[in-house]
């Protein structure tokens, strides 16, 4: 069967989203785990946009071995000699050329003409070809490039050297119908498009995006560029397991296989959605909370008898956990490791004794520990490895007659208790204050939000808070069954990063 090549790009246009910052650990983490789910493509980021980026983009390709490790370049020299050096130690490096190419663009953006921008299209992508064989070139607003120009850069993209050339729809516009004419008229207007791989890059402002990418596979597309989650530039990327597992649910019309393991789908969108803070509609295909819960009676019925009748995806096939098994204030070490691989977890003794611990101490808390508290658990477990401050207790007070007053007790680095008091306009922001006295940075809080992650009265409170100083947001987040202590993990975790990056 005919393949079609996954190309990823959370950790780069995913990244690029309103709110989503990622540190070089965290970027790590993704791409090992982007690494496991068999994508071929690795977008790791665009190196010259800031220090930080490059040295993610660097670390990536020092660990990725399996997966080709790409870094994105503007057209000009300076560009592509910092995206080579940041992926030139990669077992695969790609590096990723794109300029305008629609008039809007050129006129309002670049200031040059046609002419030029194909001149640099040349010296460019030949200067990408001079570092490394695998070379790809987008036409950024591809879709609103005139034809005979987007095919005349093709072919001149293709000839210095480009071998996978990839149509943006940056914009989001394109209609299925529409932008697949522009895919099967690439095909037959670019002489020389047999020398490379076509690519689509879809943007979801009109909710299309993997309909059009769909839809361009259909026309010949052997590259899809995507993102966990659908995350990216305001409406998102087109995402990554809705593609996939359409691809694979859907074989007797595409004909067509990907090399994603499917087992990992799941596991890789919980850790993007923790990470970067973007939690998942619950209606969301593949892996949204909701996207395998039968409500109605008849449908229920039905998968109780054979779940072929309403489930077109066993959801065990993307990974997604049986919630059958709950375990309590019984289950003992063994059952718990057996758990916790079962989720996708190994850890080491040390850290699975801390999981461990966290667990009884939770399960005295709460009858029902459910996968969601496990993951939940394990998450802020890894949190505090590399703390620079940590919450060693709290007491609060409040009500509508009480001034809400927070003390708190943190471990500094140098090992010693650091306690102190405040006074605030409810129970968080006494804590927030407390803590300020105690770390001593100044920040703005700009994002506070708090979930309940399962269901119940007992349930594990999730906070997610940001942020932000000098212009920089940092993510924290803490949980707890206290949502106020919850808060506090939140809050010292963000301020442990903003210390961290100082
Ligand atoms: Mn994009």
């Amino acid at each position: 069967m005919d393949k079609v090549t996954i190309f990823d790009t959370t950790l780069r246009d995913g990244e690029q989203a309103a709110g989503g910052s990622l540190n070089v650990q965290e970027k790590l983490e993704i791409a090992k785990q982007l690494e496991n789910l068999g994508v071929d493509v690795i977008e790791a980021g665009f190196p010259i946009s800031s220090p930080g980026d490059f040295a993610s983009v660097q670390l990536i390709a020092r660990e990725v071995r399996n997966s080709i490790v790409c870094g994105l370049a503007r057209a000009n020299p300076q560009d592509i000699d910092r995206a080579w050096e940041a992926v030139k130690e990669a077992a695969q490096p790609r590096i990723h050329v794109f300029v305008s190419s629609s008039d809007i663009h050129l006129m309002h953006v670049l200031q040059k003409d046609r002419d030029e921008i194909l001149q640099l299209t040349r010296d460019t992508v030949a200067r990408a070809k001079s570092y490394t064989d695998d070379i790809e070139f987008s036409p950024m607003d591809a879709s609103r490039t005139e034809l005979a120009y987007l095919y005349q850069i093709l072919e001149i993209a293709i000839d210095a050297g480009a071998n996978t050339v990839n149509i943006p729809d940056t914009m989001g516009y394109a209609i299925p119908g529409e932008f697949g004419r522009l895919i099967a008229g690439i095909s037959q207007n670019v002489p020389n498009i047999g020398r490379a791989v076509v690519s689509v890059h879809c943007h979801n402002d009109l909710g299309l995006a993997v309909a059009n990418s769909l839809e361009s596979i259909k026309q010949g597309v052997r590259q899809v560029e995507c993102t966990i989650n659908g995350i990216g530039e305001r409406a998102g990327n087109a995402s990554l397991e809705e593609i996939v597992m359409t691809l694979k649910t859907r074989s007797d019309f595409f004909g067509l296989e990907t090399d994603i393991e499917i087992q990992q789908i799941y596991k890789t969108s919980r850790l993007v959605s923790e990470l970067t803070g973007f939690s998942i509609q619950p209606n969301k295909a593949i892996v949204g909370a909701n996207a395998f819960r039968h409500e109605s009676g008849i449908h229920q019925d039905g998968v109780i008898k054979m779940p072929i009748t309403f489930e077109i995806i066993d959801p065990k096939t993307v990974g997604v956990p049986s919630r059958s098994l709950v375990l309590g204030k019984l289950s003992g070490r063994h059952a718990f490791k057996e758990r916790l691989a079962e989720l996708g977890y190994s850890l080491g003794d040390d850290d699975f004794n801390r999981v461990f611990y966290a667990f009884k101490e939770l399960a005295d808390k709460k009858k029902r520990i459910t996968d969601r508290d496990i993951e939940s658990l394990v998450a802020e477990e890894q949190r505090t490895v590399s703390e620079v401050y940590h919450l060693d207790r709290i007491q609060v007070s409040c009500g509508d007659r009480g001034i809400p007053t927070a003390s708190v007790v943190l471990i500094a680095p140098d090992g010693k208790d650091q306690a102190d008091a405040a006074l605030g306009t409810g129970p968080v922001d006494a804590t927030f204050k407390a803590i300020d006295k105690v770390v001593g940075v100044s920040n703005k809080l700009t994002e506070f939000s708090i979930k309940s992650i399962t269901e119940g009265i007992d349930a594990i409170g999730e906070v997610l808070v940001r942020i932000e100083s000098d212009g920089i947001t940092y993510t924290g987040r803490g949980a707890d069954t206290d949502i106020i202590v919850a808060s506090a993990k939140a809050y010292i975790n963000a301020l442990n990063r903003l210390l961290a990056a100082k």
